[in-house]
């Protein structure tokens, strides 16, 4: 293709085939727009071409939905720029393009330090009431700082604190989308479908009507494939599609005023199941808890090695041999008397739960629970470490990762069926997550790829189990490549050839995110 913005892929681009899940794609060319106009003029371009589009923000993803399966790469890092601000009432909205990092984003919404060159007036007065006013705060919280809020939007990522404050989805207010044709579409919250018909009116005068998939979600957290409901708000229907129904090139969020006191605990347990009924009895009889994260034995016994072997991770906390689990509790409240209340109801809690408060880390500055934040951050990050030695051995090695969530009522369940089949299998195993949407990561850790292949079918097998238990096969990452298999197990083939209708809707020839969700067929 001619266009200047579009490059030949050489060896110089090749980071750019991969993400976090260490799964190596192709494509034969590559663009970094800087412009929504931009984004146009290369999709136009494409689509002229019959050219595939992968969409990348800041490839964190671990279902591979990033990586290219032939054809353009479309890398959104250039758009990184905060668009304008607006005050609605006493809330802040922020208008951004699709590269902002999620860590600069954080650092500019604390210092309330943003470059205003190009805002409108109406933005820079919104930004003078805001530099005025309290502490403001984006609660998404995907672990992984260099996500892009492009990447978040189209994953629909959720992290720790969405426990609390839900998915991303609940803070986007409005987005705009170009079609892989070049068209735009702008959509606000509000906007609602009619029935199970979605109608979206393009720049150009032209409409997108697209047919809604006609099934049930399930009641757990949930980011698998399409957002689908009666009547729903057409927002929800791009947030979440995963790279597959046009490009996110400008995303409204809305700000929270930051909690007067932030407090954390770890609550050290001597055995896994006192710790589930810890978190059975907590959710339900607590306020305040923003979230409740869970490491089980495997991670807690990396994290031990990681500590002893590595002078990088020598600040973590040291672990008692007799700890089989933690649980890390976060709690938000408006002030230090009423944090004191929450945190003596936690300590309540853990205690009727058979554990003894000196076996408690209580975290209640802002130095503490960055060193809380760095335990829960090394425990991927030494997983991974750990793989990269086993590569060694054979590099096709990758972790194996879950990322199913089921109702509060399956949660003795699932952790029975992980722990039998784990143990049948004799697979190695860390797992953590966000154990207060019954949403856990079960990390395999072959060292052969002949356990590998174990572990690959027994997370079919889970997803078979998990769903009649009105669970997703994903509550955060989105299926990308990685999970298309087990979005067919959640929903089945009718279901799937709806998303496909919808999918066609918006992207007639195919082009966009190729390989994710499901096949063309
Ligand atoms: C150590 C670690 C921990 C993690 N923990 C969590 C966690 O707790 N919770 C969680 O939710 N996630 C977690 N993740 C996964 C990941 O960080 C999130 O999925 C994140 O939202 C991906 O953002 P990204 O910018 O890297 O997107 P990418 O990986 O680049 O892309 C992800 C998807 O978004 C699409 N996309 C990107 N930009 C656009 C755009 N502008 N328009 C349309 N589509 C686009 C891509 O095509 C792809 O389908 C973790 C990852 C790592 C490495």
């Amino acid at each position: 293709m001619a266009m200047e913005q579009i490059k030949e892929m050489t060896q110089d681009y090749e980071m750019y085939l991969r993400d976090e899940s260490r799964t190596v794609g192709f494509a034969e060319q590559i663009a970094f727009p800087h412009t929504a106009g931009e984004v146009k003029r290369i999709l136009k371009e494409c689509y002229a071409a019959g050219e595939k589009v992968t969409v990348q923000g800041g490839r964190t993803g671990i279902a591979a939905a990033a990586v290219p399966y032939g054809g353009c790469i479309l890398n959104m890092s250039k758009m990184n720029r905060v668009l304008g601000m607006r005050k609605e009432d006493e809330t802040y909205f922020l208008t951004l393009q699709p590269g902002v990092v999620l860590s600069e984003l954080r650092k500019m919404i604390a210092s309330k330090h943003f470059s205003t060159a190009g805002w409108s007036g109406e933005s820079k007065e919104a930004f003078a009431a805001f530099r005025k006013d309290g502490a403001f705060f984006f609660s998404p919280d995907p672990t992984e700082t260099s996500a892009t809020i492009g990447g978040m939007v189209s994953c629909n990522a959720s992290g720790a604190r969405s426990f609390h404050y839900g998915p991303t989805r609940n803070h986007v207010y409005g987005l705009t989308m170009i079609l892989s044709d070049g068209r735009e579409i702008r959509v606000t919250r509000g906007q609602k479908a009619n029935g199970y018909q979605a109608e979206f009116l393009c720049d150009d005068g032209t409409r997108v009507v697209a047919p809604i998939p006609t099934y049930v979600m399930p009641a757990a957290k949930n980011a698998s494939g399409y957002f689908a409901a009666k009547d729903m708000e057409l927002i929800d229907l791009l947030i979440g599609s995963d790279g597959t129904l046009g490009v996110l090139a400008e995303i409204e969020i809305k700000l929270l005023p930051l909690p007067g006191v932030i407090w954390g605990t770890a609550l050290l347990f001597e055995d896994e199941l006192s710790s589930l009924q810890f978190v059975d009895k907590l959710r339900n009889t607590a306020e305040g808890i923003a979230s409740m994260e869970f490491f089980d034995g495997g991670a807690l016994e990396v994290l031990r090695k990681q500590k002893k072997n590595s002078v990088a991770f020598s600040a973590l906390p040291e672990i008692p041999a007799f700890v089989s689990t933690i649980i890390y509790v976060e709690l938000h409240s408006d002030t230090k008397e009423e944090a004191m209340e929450r945190l003596h109801r936690v300590g309540d809690v853990f205690e009727e739960a058979g554990g003894k408060l000196e076996n408690t880390w209580v975290a209640m500055n802002p130095r503490d629970i960055e060193r809380m934040m760095f335990f829960r951050h090394a425990v991927p990050e030494s997983v991974n470490m750990l793989i990269d030695e086993r590569k060694k051995e054979d590099s096709r090695i990758t972790k194996v990762g879950s990322d199913m969530s089921v109702p509060d009522d399956h949660l003795f369940d699932v952790m029975r069926l992980y722990r039998r089949t784990l143990k049948e299998n004799r697979l190695q195993s860390a797992t953590w997550g966000h154990i207060g949407d019954n949403h856990l990561h079960v990390n395999v850790l072959p060292n052969s790829m002949e356990e590998h292949a174990r572990a690959k079918e027994l997370f079919k097998q889970w997803a078979k189990e998990i769903c009649p238990m009105g669970g997703a096969v994903s509550a955060e990452h989105g299926v990308g490549k990685l999970k298309a298999a087990f979005l067919a197990i959640m929903y089945g083939e009718k279901h799937i050839e709806e998303m496909r209708r919808l999918k066609r809707a918006f992207d007639p020839k195919w082009q966009l995110g190729a390989g994710n969700l499901f096949a063309e067929k």
